[in-house]
This record gives structure tokens, sequence and C-alpha cells, in this order.
């Protein structure tokens, strides 16, 4: 039974050394061995370019040709040493010798007639390939493994277009077949990238960065299950990380987006790449041979969530534009068509063409090397036209650069044209002309190519990543908003890679000082940053400036506990500025404010999330939500809502004194610095409220009804005098723990809501009852309704601490930033 078939390629940064090389082996073998290994090679990174340096030298009859050939044989034999066992060592060796000779007579070929035809330069420019290939299968074999090589000059046909030919595909899948069908299927075969043959024997190169398609090509033609192929980069990025550096890694993207973004100037992939896959389904991988564990891109016909987004942006540039002038072409049909006909007999190839921003033109843009031979062939198609003045003139300007935004559907998003030409209009980039007809799946612009990284950067910041990006400022640097950060920092690069979520920095306020940059800031670091660069804090005016930076998606955390932080809250959600906090005091001043901020959220459909006000991440307001919104009627809400509360009872009941445990809940810090700031109950009477609130109840503070474990009389003392005395309430406890537990019962600290009355209590609950069977600093709440009785239903688990208070402030955010869109 046949194996299934995976093909791996890799690049030339890939093997550009022994050690990668190895990596390279390491990585096939920890492939599941019940697949058909098949493996494409480029030439060692950068030995295409410096062959194509020894062809402009013997071009100019510099004899350095000989040194650039002297190097790179030196380092393939370095490579040689390294790697390849004693067995295969002198074989190899003078197979290499071969090839050198052969390069070494073509070159000199050249010199002597100053003439290089493009079909010695793809014999010449091939040549890394087939040395690479050779050793890396001797790499394979060195590891025990069953390996050979064989040259893609075998297996894959194309016509004679020398420097990118065409694959003739029906005699190309019928030879890899036949090859295959005859190699034994455990072998590990090694295949060159990049060349070809045509019928009669001569070789042929695929294009630059023809690897990819070698790999694909091979996929199609043996119906692989995958094909992978391993760069140096995480993936296929939102954009050139060289020019864009904050450029992330795409999850998906269907063929159609990963081929205009190559065809479009995304180097990472040959534009044919997806070609031999398309029509089968065959999904292909992009992977980090430096970082495997990274998830990587998966190309598919699959399209996400996201169609109708602008997912990447892309350039190319060196290239021209060149002109058509003249108010006779108005209306006139077929001169874009004669255009390209004479475009095409001259071999140039036409990147774009389009309306310039003046109606009266037609602009088509070439490779820059191709810019005059272009206008001299239109100059001759179009003489008549040019004699009778119809065309004007016809010209071309050099330095341009294509920029393209790159996303399935796009065209169904109203207005996105006009978005991308107001970003690069705000970037101060003048745009030369816009593509005519895009295709669905990009927009294209030309502008002047040093206008180019401002306006890509624009773009992406806009689109890219302006997407699915949201902006995050967080106030306060306590326990919860350190916490955050730092989880934060780990948690960033997952959402963007899981959700296409990217939380971006912005600002880092405390009492003392505030940073704020609206191009990001890093997470690792930001508290040492604060220290080192901020400037004293202002709230108010940060709030103007985050108004003033109509940034999109910003989302303001307030990780304070502070009750004039509050009120920047009405401004923020006023300008779609959405509020996240653990922070009690908003919800539980006056019921105006609380109005107040709901109703301008729910106006200004801003998110004003607190959920880890009651209960810390559990998801007590969520569920509360869900149930009035559903239609449910609330006929009690009853819970222990203090992890320090519970902490105290549940160690009464196993016979502790009061004293001691308030002493060691302290201790442990279970307790406010001041444990009467937990004991006084004031803390679960303000999450009562909020969640009596939350039921549209109109309720203040004063008309919760608190039993305070603080009595009266150590009310005044201060903290360590109030330690001191604890133990003057020891026999109080112990008495009421003895009663209660002669009943079957236990004491617990429990806040009620039913028929509009708001109370926190010390209760005896029957032992076996969820509330009785509470332990350690869990919270709970029992929701009693309509629709959820007798059995209530329950949330609980833990309540209260830094860690899970900070994840649930990240899930606020998380929620914040999706609901946004
Ligand atoms: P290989 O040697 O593996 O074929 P390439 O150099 O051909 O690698 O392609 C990978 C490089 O492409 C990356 O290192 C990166 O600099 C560049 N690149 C340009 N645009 C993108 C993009 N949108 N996504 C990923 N890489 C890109
Ligand atoms: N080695 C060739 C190049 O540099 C092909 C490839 O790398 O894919 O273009
Ligand atoms: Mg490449």
């Amino acid at each position: 039974m046949a194996l299934p078939v995976r093909v791996y390629k890799f690049g030339g940064t890939s093997v550009a050394t022994a050690a990668r090389i190895r990596r390279v082996v390491d990585l096939v073998l920890s492939e599941p061995a019940t697949v058909r290994r098949v493996v494409v090679v480029s030439a060692l990174g950068g030995v295409t370019d410096e062959l194509i340096r020894c062809i402009d030298y013997a071009l100019e009859r510099n004899a350095d040709y000989l040194k650039v050939v002297a190097a790179i044989r030196h380092r393939h034999e370095d490579v040689l040493a390294e790697l390849v066992g004693a067995a295969d060592q002198q074989s190899l060796r003078e197979q290499l010798a071969a090839q050198w000779m052969e390069l070494t007579e073509l070159l000199d070929g050249i010199s002597l007639l100053k003439e290089c035809t493009l079909r010695t330069r793809d014999a010449i420019m091939g040549m890394g390939e087939r040395a690479a290939a050779p050793m890396v299968a001797a790499a394979f074999r060195a590891r025990g493994m069953a390996s050979g090589a064989v040259e893609a000059t075998t297996l894959v046909r194309t016509d004679d277009a020398f420097g990118e030919a065409n694959v003739q595909f029906e005699a190309t899948d019928a030879l890899i077949r036949t090859a295959f069908a005859h190699l034994p299927e455990e072998q590990i075969t090694v295949v060159t990238g990049f060349i070809a043959t045509t019928e009669e024997g001569v070789v042929t190169t695929l294009g630059r960065s023809g690897s990819d398609y070698t790999a694909t090509i091979l996929g199609g033609a043996l119906d692989a299950e995958q094909v992978v192929i391993w760069t140096d980069v995480d993936g296929v990025l939102s954009a050139d990380p060289r020019i864009v550096p904050n450029a992330f890694p795409l999850p998906n993207l269907t063929y159609r987006e990963a081929a205009e973004m190559a065809y479009f100037g995304a180097k990472v992939l040959h534009p044919r790449t997806m070609r031999p896959l398309q029509a089968k389904g065959i999904p292909l991988r992009i992977k980090n041979t430096l970082n495997p564990a990274a998830p990587g891109t998966l190309i598919t016909d699959a399209s996400d969530r996201s169609d109708g987004h602008v997912k990447a942006v892309t350039s190319i540039r060196d290239v021209a534009m060149v002109m058509l002038e003249g108010t006779g072409m108005v209306g006139v049909p077929g001169i874009a068509a004669r255009a390209f006909g004479a475009l095409a007999a001259n071999h140039i190839n036409v990147l774009m063409i389009s309306q310039a921003s003046s109606e009266q033109s037609i602009c088509i843009v070439v490779r820059e090397h191709e810019a005059a031979a272009a206008t001299e062939a239109l100059q001759a198609v179009f003489d008549l036209e040019v004699a009778r003045g119809d065309i004007s003139r016809v010209y071309a300007t050099p330095g341009c650069a294509i920029i393209s935004v790159v996303g399935d559907f796009m065209r169904t998003q109203a207005g996105l044209a006009g978005r991308m030409f107001a970003t690069m209009g705000r970037a101060g980039v003048n745009v030369m002309a816009i593509a005519e007809g895009a295709a669905e799946t990009n927009i294209s612009a030309v502008v002047r190519a040093d206008e180019a990284k401002a306006a890509l950067s624009a773009l992406h910041e806009a689109f890219a990543m302006g997407r699915e990006r949201a902006h995050l400022v967080v106030i306060g640097t306590g326990g919860i908003g350190k916490t955050l950060l730092d989880m934060l920092a780990r948690q960033a690069p997952y959402l963007v890679d899981r959700f296409d979520l990217n939380i971006q920095l912005v600002g880092v306020a405390n009492r003392q000082q505030m940073l704020y940059r609206p191009e990001g800031l890093a997470y690792a670091g930001v508290l040492d940053a604060l220290a080192e660069e901020a400037e004293p804090a202002d709230l108010e005016a940060l709030k103007a400036r985050l108004i003033g930076s109509h940034m999109e998606r910003l989302i303001v955390v307030d990780a304070t506990a502070s009750d004039t932080v509050i009120n920047l809250y009405p401004d923020l959600l006023e300008h779609n500025i959405a509020v996240v906090t653990p922070n009690k005091r908003s919800n539980t001043v006056g019921q105006a404010f609380y109005n107040r901020l709901q109703r301008l959220a729910r106006r200004r459909r801003t998110p004003y999330y607190y959920e880890t006000t009651v209960g810390a991440a559990l998801p007590v307001i969520g569920t509360l939500r869900d149930l009035i919104r559903s239609g449910d009627a609330i006929q009690r809400v009853e819970g222990v809502l203090s992890g320090t509360l519970a902490f105290v009872f549940d160690e009464l009941a196993q016979g502790h004194s009061f004293s001691e445990v308030v002493t060691r809940a302290r201790a442990r810090g279970f307790t406010e610095p001041d444990p009467r700031d937990d004991l006084g109950g004031i803390d679960v009477a303000r999450k009562l409220l909020i969640m009596a609130r939350e039921m549209g109840q109109h309720v203040e503070l004063e008309d919760v009804e608190v039993e305070s474990l603080v009595p009266d009389a150590l009310a005044e003392l201060n903290v360590e005098q109030f330690m001191a005395a604890l133990p003057t309430q020891d026999a109080y406890w112990t008495d009421r723990v003895a009663t209660a537990q002669a009943n079957g019962q236990l004491l617990r600290y429990v806040g009620t809501i039913e028929d509009g009355q708001l109370r926190v209590q010390v209760r005896a609950v029957d032992a076996g009852s969820p509330l009785g069977s509470l332990r350690g600093t869990d919270n709970i709440v029992l929701f009693t309704t309509r629709r959820y009785q007798p059995t209530p239903l329950v949330v609980r688990g833990p309540g209260a601490g830094p860690d899970v208070t900070a994840a649930g402030v990240l899930t606020d955010i998380v929620k914040a930033a999706e609901l946004f869109a």
C-alpha cells in the first residue's frame, strides 16, 4: 500500500551552513516515518546570487569570477567535510569538482564571447541547487537513513522561456510519478529545487525563489497530503518584516490570498507556488526552521471568519510607470489590449495597468529595467496615434513602487479603497495611480519608491493590524496591574496566533508616573521603562491625549482601587474608548453615576466591563446578565463573596480560635493590610450592590444591611492594637461555632439579595448545603430564579488573588477587543 506523501522544502537560509543542514535533518527525521518523505532544497543561502555575480564579472572580463567560484567551492567543501560520512566523502567531492569545472568552463565562454544567453544563464544559476541536493542526501545517510538525491531536470518539464520557464504539467506529472514509482518508498528523496529542463533536455529555471514552486509541483503530482515550506520566518507575515518590523504571522490564508501576496511582492513565496495545490486542495504550510514550535501559516481553500478584511500589505520596488497620455484615447476601445500585445511581443511583463489619477492617461507598470524597452515598444505600436495627436506622449517614470493590500472578498467591504487612500494621504504619501478593475483580493496603488515604506507602515497600522488590533492603556501597576502586564507579555503572541488578536500596549500609568506611546510599548520591561522614561502622572492630560489620538479599539484598564480614576470613565466611554476594570468604585458610588456609565456604554456601543469586581474571574456578572437578558426572573441571589471571610469561617470550623485565624489570614496575604477592611463587610456589601444594580434595582450602599465582624470597641484602634485585641473576640466566636455545629450547621458570611433587600450577615447553614460545603478561600454564588429552582444555578471557584483577577481582566479585555469591530 502506498504511503501518503509529504513534501518538505528548505530554502537557502535553512541550508546555509552545516549546522543548519543538521537542523533540517533533525526536522525531517522528527516527522512521522509512516509518510513518504520528499525533501526539496534550494542552493545554500546566497549561492544563487554569487553565481549571478560570476556571470556579471565574466561579462566584464573581470577574472574575479574565478575567485568567486573558488569561494563557492570552498564553502561547499567545508560543509561537506563537516556533514558527510566518510563513505560518501570521496564520491561527492568528485561529483562537485566536476560541477565546478563545468561552471568555470561556462564562465570562461561568457568571458570570451562577452555575451551570456539566457540559456547559459539558467545553466549556471541552477548549479547551486545541483550541489546542495546531494550534500543534503548524504547528510541523511550520515544519520543512518536511506536517502538519495534526484535532479529536478529529470522531473520537471518546461518550455524554453529561460529565466522563468513555464511548467508543462502533463509531461511533468507523468515524469514525477514514474520516477517515484521506481524509488524506494522508505528512502528520503532529496530533489533540487528551482531547475527543470525543456523537452530537448536543456536546463531551465522556474524564476527566483522557484524552489517553492518545485515543492508544490512535486506535491501536486504525487497527491501529497501536505507540502511544508520551511523558511526563516514564522510563516507568511502581514507585511515584509524588513520594512514593517511589527508585522505578525498570519495563521491562515487562502491560496488566492497567498498568490496575490506573492505576486505583489511578498518574497516569502514564489508567485506560482499555490497553483499545483489549489485544484487538489492540498494544504500548504509555511514554517520556521529556526522556530519549529511556532504554528506557522496554513494555506488552504477555506476562507476564515475575517473574510472581507485586509490581511496583509505588500510592495514591489524597482518598478516604473509607463504613461500613455492624450485626449484622443478617451473612450477608444482596444488601446489597452494593443498596449498589452506590444509589450507581450517584447517579453515585457506588465505588473499592473491602471487609470492614472488624471483621466486622460493609461498607466502601465513594469519592472524598472524594462521601462526603456516598454516605452519604445509602445511608441512603436502607437506611432499613428502619436502622429495624429490622439496620444500626446509616451514616457516612463522610474523610481516607483506598487503598494497592495491583500485579502479575500475585500471588494465586499464598502469604502475600503477610500480608507486605503485616505490612510496614505494622512501619511503624506502621494498616490500616483491606482489599479483599475482590481481583483477582489487586492487593491494596488503606485507611489514613489522613497515613500513606499511610509505607505506600507501606515496601511499596516490602519488595516492589517488595525483590523484585529486593540490598543491598551493600563492604569495602576499594583498587584493586579503588574500581574496583568506580565500575563500579557506571555499571552500576547498566543492571542495573535490563535485569534488574530493583537493587543498593543500604548500606555501605562500609576499614581506617580505615566508613559504614553501611541506607536506601541513592549510588555516586557514596561515597568522599568515607566520608572525611567515616564513623565509625572496627569490622568486628565492622558485622557485628553487618548481622546485626541482617535486610535481604534482603545481599551483603558483601571487596575486601581481609586475613587478618582473612575471620573475618567464617562468621557472615555463617550469617545468610544472601552473601560475594563476590577475597581468596584465606579459601580458603587451613587446610583446616578452608575446609570450614566451604563447609558453611555449602551449609547456609544462601547464596552464597559467589570466582571472582576465580583468574585474575581468567576463569571458572576456575565451569568446574571445572561439570565436577565434571556428573560429569566431572579428570585434570590446569595453567596460567599469574600475569599478572606470564607477562609476565616472554614478555619473556625476546624476548631481554631478567631484571633489565630485572622492572624494567619493576614500573614498569608488573604486580607487587606488592615484586616478590618475585610471583616467590616463593606467590600462584600459593594459586590452585592453591583449585582443588585445589574438586576435593575435602584439602591445605594447605605441600603445594604451589613453585619460587621468588627465590634465598635475595636473600630478606633490602630492596626497593631487591633491585632493585639483580637483574642477578646475568641470566646464569642467559639461559642457561636459550637452552637451551630450542635445543629449540624456551619457559619458562613453570606450576602443575600431577596425581595429588594440586600443583606450581608453571618449565617448558620447546613453542612451539606452548597454554602456549607465551601472550602478555603473559594467564592460561591447561587442564583435562584424562575428557571433555576429549587436547585439554584451555582458559580463557584477561586474568587480572589491577583492571578485570577488579572486573568479575569484579560478575559474582559479580549471580549472588549472582539466586540469593538
Ligand atoms: P528561503 O531562503 O527560505 O526561500 P526567502 O528569503 O526566499 O527564504 O523568503 C523568506 C524571507 O521573505 C523572509 O526572511 C522575509 O524577510 C521575506 N519576506 C518578505 N515579505 C514577507 C512576508 N509578507 N512574510 C514573510 N516573509 C516575508
Ligand atoms: N536558489 C534560487 C534563488 O535564490 C531558488 C530558491 O531559492 O528558491 O532564487
Ligand atoms: Mg525563497
